[in-house]
């Protein structure tokens, strides 16, 4: 499957699935839509870009550093989208999926998300929904077929060492 056909298909999943049953957005006047910049932008899975070339709501720029040997990319917006087209770490956020050095995929609250997003604190009062743990967890079961996105969620997931 190409690419292009694969995130869309992964962005599919993500139409119904929520981390809560309510717009989390209403907890935290939708802070990770705020504020992004070359810095903080969201990770474009590897082909990724390839849905985005002609976006007219998102930058994309290389990150200082590479994974799998490629140049990380990174995509900003200015706090706003169609919604359809939101890129893949913006529907998972806040957690993210890992492979441990065991290859089991596994998925966790992206410790990255801690000082942002209340979903991700330990003293979270409302737990995320095990249905959007487990759309994370499938829709990477699919795309981890794919050698690149595979190779570049394991080098990933060793940056994150959350195993
Ligand atoms: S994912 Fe977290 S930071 Fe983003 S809108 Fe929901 S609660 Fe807020
Ligand atoms: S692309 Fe959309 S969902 Fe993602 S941070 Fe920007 S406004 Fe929020």
């Amino acid at each position: 499957m190409d690419k292009k056909t694969l995130y869309l298909q992964a962005y599919r999943m993500f139409d119904r699935v929520h981390p809560l049953r309510f717009n989390c957005g209403r907890l935290c006047d939708q802070v990770c839509c705020r504020g992004t910049d070359t810095e903080t932008g969201m990770y474009l899975f590897p082909g990724e870009e390839k849905l985005h070339q002609s976006s007219d709501f998102l930058t994309i720029t290389e990150a200082n550093f590479r994974l799998n040997g490629q140049p990380v990319l990174l995509a900003t917006c200015n706090g706003s989208c169609p919604r359809t087209m939101r890129p893949l770490a913006c529907r998972i956020f806040p957690l993210t999926p890992i492979i441990t050095p065991k290859d089991i995929l596994l998925v966790k609250v992206d410790p990255r998300a801690g000082g942002l997003c209340p979903l991700a604190r330990e003293d979270n009062p409302f737990p995320i929904r095990p249905e959007f743990k487990t759309a994370v967890r499938r829709c990477f079961a699919m795309l981890i077929r794919d050698p690149d996105i595979r190779a570049f969620l394991k080098e990933f997931s060793a940056e994150l060492q959350l195993f």
